[in-house]
């Protein structure tokens, strides 16, 4: 979501004349797109703060976009003097406001809704991969989360208004879409005539776009994945076959107290009822390690559904106490050492599963979306339906945008590969 919302941003900028720096000590204006969902995110945008205000041209304007400027408030001016914009993840549409008054402070983390996609220009050109966020916010408050607070309750986008941003990515470069949302498969927009849409409906239209390729999702909620969603993977070849749906943890105890009231038995069944829709899909999840109250047998049970559905890709944390939950106040918190020894354990089982799996795809004909030069220049990189990345032997320059490529080697980070066509 923040990929999109920078994208949004420099988009516009562009077009007022500015043009990019890799380089903020000569920057004319510093945004800071930041994210909240762990305390150590929120530490390292004050930090990079405090390096900035002391090195930026001395009139640069400086701000902070998205979800620490929600969740700092006012208080964010208080912490750093120099800041001239706080724009919460819902009114970063309000730049062009201190833009034309540099002189005078901005502050809005109202939660606007939907208000940002209509009053931000469109895209000039699309990424290869164009990121089309189609709701915006949560309501299931997961009792360690804080983008309910952040991101507010959820919202769908209008199916017409979706619609016209695919076409237009499409039109513009984009090979792939990646619908987003923090709920995505929850996504239900209903119109005047009462007429219901869904995810599935959006995938239908988007994969009737010549130009599009590759279509896929993030992120999931497990008891979303409905029926029409999961009958996708059988019909619609332009669907990608991996998907991330988050399990959080394997012990039923905790994803009470996560308030993630799901069963571990129903879990599994999605995950069955996927595989027998398209055999190939593989699935990726995000873990958080030592929740208030995570017992050691809580987590042997984190370990066994790992091992059980074998995630191939995952993202997995110590659990991090964020303001505005209810966990963060939670008797029973874990001390450090453990989460950190819990995580090492999970990382060492995801990181073992996920070699395998590369390994499996040696000699496998996958095909691929180029996603530019390496950092020598001397090869490509792909990624392969899977996303995992793809190292090509070719110079970027000839590169197709898409091809068949045969996996020839695998490690855990990596695949390599020959172009077949
Ligand atoms: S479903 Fe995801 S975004 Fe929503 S509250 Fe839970 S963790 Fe947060």
């Amino acid at each position: 979501m923040n990929v999109y919302d920078g994208q949004r941003i420099a988009s516009m900028l562009r077009g007022r004349g500015y043009t990019q720096t890799d380089d903020y000590t000569d920057a004319d204006i510093i945004i800071l797109n930041t994210c909240a969902v762990r305390a150590k995110a929120t530490d390292k945008v004050f930090s990079a703060l405090g390096r900035m205000r002391t090195e930026k041209k001395p009139d640069a304007i400086m701000g902070i976009v998205g979800c620490v400027a929600r969740e700092s408030g006012a208080d964010a001016f208080r912490r750093v003097p120099e800041l001239n914009f706080v724009l919460g993840p819902q009114s970063y549409h309000k730049l062009p406001e201190i833009l034309e008054n540099p002189d005078t402070r901005l502050f809005n983390i109202d939660l606007g809704g939907l208000e940002k996609f209509d009053e931000m220009p469109q895209m000039d050109a699309s990424p290869t991969v164009a990121y089309i966020p189609i709701q915006e916010g949560c309501n299931h408050c997961c009792t360690y989360c804080i983008v309910p607070y952040t991101r507010g309750r959820e919202i769908s986008r209008p199916y017409d208004d979706v619609v016209r941003d695919t076409i237009h990515a499409a039109n513009t470069g984009a090979i792939e879409i990646c619908f987003l949302g923090q709920n995505v498969n929850g996504y239900k927009y209903t119109d005047e005539d009462g007429k219901i849409y869904r995810l599935s409906d959006l995938i239908r239209s988007t994969a009737k776009l010549d130009a599009v390729k590759r279509i896929r999702f993030t992120s999931s909620y497990p008891t979303e994945m409905t029926d029409d969603l999961i009958d996708m993977f059988r019909t619609e070849p332009k669907l990608l076959p991996f998907l991330n749906i988050p399990i959080q943890s394997g012990s039923q105890n905790v994803l009470t107290k996560m308030n993630r009231p799901y069963t571990l038995d129903l879990y599994i069944d999605i995950v069955d009822k996927l595989k027998s829709a398209r055999p190939d899909v593989q699935i990726s999840s995000d873990f958080i390690v030592g929740f208030p109250g995570e017992s050691d047998d809580d987590f042997e049970q984190t370990l066994e559904i790992a091992n059980r559905i074998k995630y191939i890709n995952s993202f997995s944390f110590k659990y991090s106490p964020r303001p505005h939950t209810a966990a963060a106040v939670m008797p029973n918190q874990i001390p450090e050492k453990i989460k950190s020894q819990r995580l090492y354990k999970l990382d060492a089982l995801l990181n073992e599963i996920q070699r395998e799996f590369n390994e499996s795809c040696i000699d496998r004909e996958l095909e691929c979306l180029c996603e530019g030069a390496d950092k020598t220049g001397q090869h490509t990189i792909y990624r392969t339906p899977y996303m995992q990345q793809c190292i090509v032997n070719i110079p970027a320059d000839t590169a197709p945008q898409i091809a068949k490529i045969k996996i020839t080697a695998a490690n855990k980070a990596s695949l390599r590969g020959e172009i077949v066509e």
